[in-house]
């Protein structure tokens, strides 16, 4: 008898009616004799509504507070999950993240998983109960309850598969599977069978909302086969494996996008040699995630510096430039928000030339200004204006033969 993690996302326990028929699927999974753990999100849009309720109250609510608050979301589904299966004559049990033995590091908002003690979910498996964890939060080293980051209930069903060796892992969320971009706002986006790892790591970094990036980090390091499927219909899932050997012949797989981008300026920053680290480690010190960097230093000259965080990170890194401009050593610093990330994901970049000049001309061609570059391997990222993205979207979706890939 085989352990398996099944994780439901916000809208598969939106209401009453779709927690009984999530209740049913989890007890599909049981008949078949395996041992269920499972994973829930906050009903809904709940943890939004408790976000707008905090800003309601306080600009820059306190990190701690903060998770204090999100945290209760999850805990009112596996309360009520736990009684619709209950109530459907089989016994289950619900665990916040601490009583699952999810320890996480000291960070509030987005901390990581370090470890799990497994012994209490074995134990309650062992009893035959299905096992029902609240997603998304955990308990740091110092007794405090930290939460994941957004979308984070990924990354703890992808964990406790780890620990527990389970055989696989199902992600069940609104849409059938990973698609080739968003198809909220992209029609032309269409179903994968499967992706590889990495290339899901990058369309995950990338803004793409169906994964949580460290489920799929987990995920590639201990090598859990993952499943993302529908909690709505009954159709085949997008396979996340080592290797794909399906549509091979798509250089590109997909276009991820991401808004509420700002990029920072920084002008004259003198002997960049030591103050590119000291910017970087001063930011990297109060938790600013810094995505593309440009640096240009002419011989002789001061240095500028360009770099993109996230919108919400603003107001946290003037105070922090403004706080060390001295130290750090530079004139002065300007910021342009309302941007957006767009970026091409595919494995096959890494043996195919020109994909970097296709993007480059397609964009052009759609007189969209490109203000930022970074690549990888397998991935070519640009900034451009945010009100530009949904057409940059679609256009590299076209032009890399996406809108043709066939769905099963
Ligand atoms: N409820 C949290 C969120 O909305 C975590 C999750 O759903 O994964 O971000
Ligand atoms: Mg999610």
């Amino acid at each position: 008898m085989g352990v398996v993690v099944l994780k439901f996302g916000g809208t598969s326990v939106g209401n009453v009616e779709r927690i009984k028929n999530t209740a049913n699927r989890i007890l599909d999974e049981k008949k078949m004799g395996n041992q269920v753990v499972v994973v829930v999100s906050a009903m809904g849009k709940t943890t939004d509504q408790l976000v707008t309720l905090a800003k309601e109250l306080s600009s820059y609510p306190n990190k701690r507070e903060m998770d204090m608050l999100l945290s209760t979301g999850e805990q009112v589904t596996i309360s009520l999950l736990s009684m619709a299966l209950a109530e459907k004559g089989h016994s289950a049990i619900s665990f916040t993240g601490w009583q699952a033995g999810i320890l996480t590091e000291s960070v509030h908002s987005n901390a990581r998983i370090i470890d799990i003690d497994q012994k209490r979910i074995i134990n309650q498996l062992a009893e035959g109960n299905i096992v029902i964890v609240a997603g998304f939060q955990g308990v740091s080293t110092d007794g405090e309850i930290t939460t994941l980051g957004r979308g984070g209930s990924d990354t703890t069903a992808v964990a406790l598969a780890a620990a527990l060796e389970a055989e696989k892992c199902v992600i069940y969320t609104d849409v059938t599977g990973v698609y080739t971009s968003d198809p909220r706002f992209i029609p032309q986006a269409r179903k994968l069978e499967a992706i590889s790892y990495d290339e899901m790591l990058e369309l995950s970094n990338l803004g793409a909302g169906v994964l949580h990036s460290r489920a799929v980090e987990f995920a590639k390091n201990y090598q859990i086969p993952l499943e993302v499927c529908s909690s709505l219909e009954r159709v085949a899932g997008t396979v996340i494996e080592e290797e794909v050997t399906v549509e091979k012949s798509l250089v590109v797989r997909g276009v991820a996008f991401e808004g509420d981008i700002t990029r920072i300026t920084i002008f004259g920053l003198k002997n960049s040699f030591q103050n590119l680290s000291s910017v970087f480690t001063t930011l990297a010190n109060n938790n600013i995630n810094v995505d593309i960097i440009i640096q240009n230093q002419t011989d002789g000259e001061d240095a500028y510096l360009s770099f993109s965080i996230k919108n919400d990170d603003l107001h946290d890194t003037s105070k922090i430039l403004e706080d060390y401009q001295e130290t750090l050593g530079f004139d002065h610093f300007e910021y342009e928000a309302g941007l957006a990330k767009v970026s091409i994901i595919g494995s096959g970049m890494i043996s195919n030339p020109g994909v970097a000049a296709k993007m480059f001309s397609t964009l052009a061609e759609q007189n969209i200004m490109i203000k930022m570059v970074s690549t990888s391997e397998i991935k070519v990222s640009t900034v451009i204006e945010e009100q530009q993205m949904i057409k940059a979207v679609e256009s590299l979706h076209t032009a890399f033969g996406l809108d043709l890939v066939a769905m099963k």
